[in-house]
């Protein structure tokens, strides 16, 4: 995924939106030390739409260059930012050979966390008498925003990623009207996620299927939202007796982290997940879930007997716990690999997802005879059409729209598509490239 970062100038001011890093095949990319294209040390705000990587992770970057400005996100984006951006220089201190480790330090990450300030949904922040900011919900992870700006009356709106409403545990993206330049994601630009109807069968069905072959069930996650979202839904069907009670194993120590943070911000949680919530002692806990937190209770994972369900990250299976149990688990038939999230184009989980018979993991040829099962319908982003009708609500007011954060044939598709059918004026801008607004 290509890391967000967009610079925005108006009445003197400079100000960001996002500071990503880009994931993927190698997620110490080279292109994320090169310099920025601006001085970090002119930059007077970062707007953080959402504590994802691809779109906070530079920030201790932005900072070792001299930026000292203000940092402003949504009340949970902030509260997530700190495991994330720890998480994160964990995994890149281990690359000496960019020296990640004097960059991602510490001290960068404190003072970042010094200049952040969390806001609520609709909070207006004034920047300059004509220029003011606000969050809306976008209905993507915890926390997470898509940022207004409104200048001279004119209405500014870069969406950072949009969720695939309805989501199992946060509200509707929130619909927008009387934009007049929209800058939108596309990840999934030229492609439909299945029925979301059905997300929860397939789900159900997975489990069973597993479970009658008494094998493990293995589930690569995001421990963003992702992890907390399968929680959810697995703590539905237990307590629901639509599956049996067997050992799953929470086993991502950022994960259970993060989920800490989520039982902070239940109020964010959508009207039904509330209720759920309310109902129950204990949140996202329930009979035979297992968080391991240490390594040593990791390894236990593979001697407690089948059928099971494991739990842990990275997403792609480009490294974490999730690459230990796939060397383990994947050779054997009578397992299966659950893919819910999106899996980046060369990286191992997009292999083993198209159908690979041998998959080099972690510098290690695995051999894949497990089952392999896809759901999209948990999919944390908007599908084509679900682009279409966001920018539906909208279109008589847009002069504009930017198509960015997706793969070129993504973005393209979407770009032809919003022409097409709304007659729009949509661009794909090329990295690096500027325009004038004239509002
Ligand atoms: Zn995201």
């Amino acid at each position: 995924m290509t890391g967000a970062n967009f610079l925005l100038e108006a009445d003197g001011k400079k100000i960001l939106v996002d500071c990503g890093l880009t994931q993927g095949v190698k997620v110490a990319d080279d292109i994320n030390w090169d310099p920025f294209p601006y001085d970090s040390k002119e930059i007077d705000i970062l707007f953080v739409t959402h504590a994802h990587v691809d779109h906070l992770g530079r920030v201790p970057k932005l900072i070792n260059e001299g930026f000292r400005g203000k940092i402003y996100s949504t009340e949970p984006t902030h509260a997530l930012a700190l495991p994330m951006l720890e998480d994160t220089a964990g995994i890149l201190s281990q690359n000496t050979e960019l020296h990640l480790n004097k960059i991602y330090t510490p001290e960068n990450i404190k003072l970042a966390l010094s200049l952040w300030q969390g806001f609520k949904y609709h909070e207006t922040i004034k920047i300059t008498p004509d220029l003011e900011v606000s969050f809306l919900d976008a209905g993507h992870i915890l926390g997470s925003a898509m940022v207004l700006f409104i200048y001279n009356g004119k209405k500014i709106l870069f969406t950072g990623d949009l969720g695939n409403s309805p989501s199992p545990l946060l509200p509707d993206t929130e619909k927008v009207s009387n934009i007049d330049y929209l800058i939108m994601e596309s990840v999934y630009g030229d492609r439909n996620h299945e029925s979301r109807e059905d997300r929860r069968r397939f789900l159900e069905e997975t489990i069973e299927d597993n479970y009658k072959r008494k094998g493990t069930l293995i589930i690569p996650t995001f421990s963003l939202e992702r992890s907390q979202e399968l929680l959810f839904e697995l703590d539905n069907l237990v307590e629901n007796d639509r599956i049996p009670i067997m050992p799953i194993f929470l086993d991502s120590p950022l994960a259970i982290r993060l989920t800490e943070v989520f039982k902070q911000f239940k109020s964010y949680f959508n009207a039904n997940a509330q209720k759920v919530m309310t109902h129950e002692k204990y949140l996202f806990d329930f009979p035979g879930l297992h968080s391991t937190l240490k390594s040593e209770e990791s390894r236990m994972i593979g001697m407690v007997p089948n059928p099971k369900i494991v739990i842990a990250g990275s997403g792609m299976s480009t490294g974490g716990r999730i690459v230990h149990h796939e060397r383990h688990y994947l050779p054997d038939p009578n397992n299966t690999l659950l893919l819910t999230g999106y899996q980046a184009v060369g990286s191992p989980g997009r292999l083993i997802q198209e159908g690979v018979k041998t998959v080099r993991i972690t510098g290690e040829d695995v051999i894949v005879r497990a089952h392999i099962v896809t759901i999209t319908g948990y999919s944390g982003h908007k599908d084509s059409d679900g682009l279409l009708a966001f920018v539906e609500d909208t279109q008589d007011t847009l002069k504009k729209v930017f198509v960015v954060m997706g793969e070129p044939k993504s973005s393209m598709f979407l770009v032809q598509k919003l022409r097409d059918n709304l007659g729009l004026e949509a661009f794909a801008p090329e990295q690096g490239s500027s325009v004038t607004l004239l509002c």
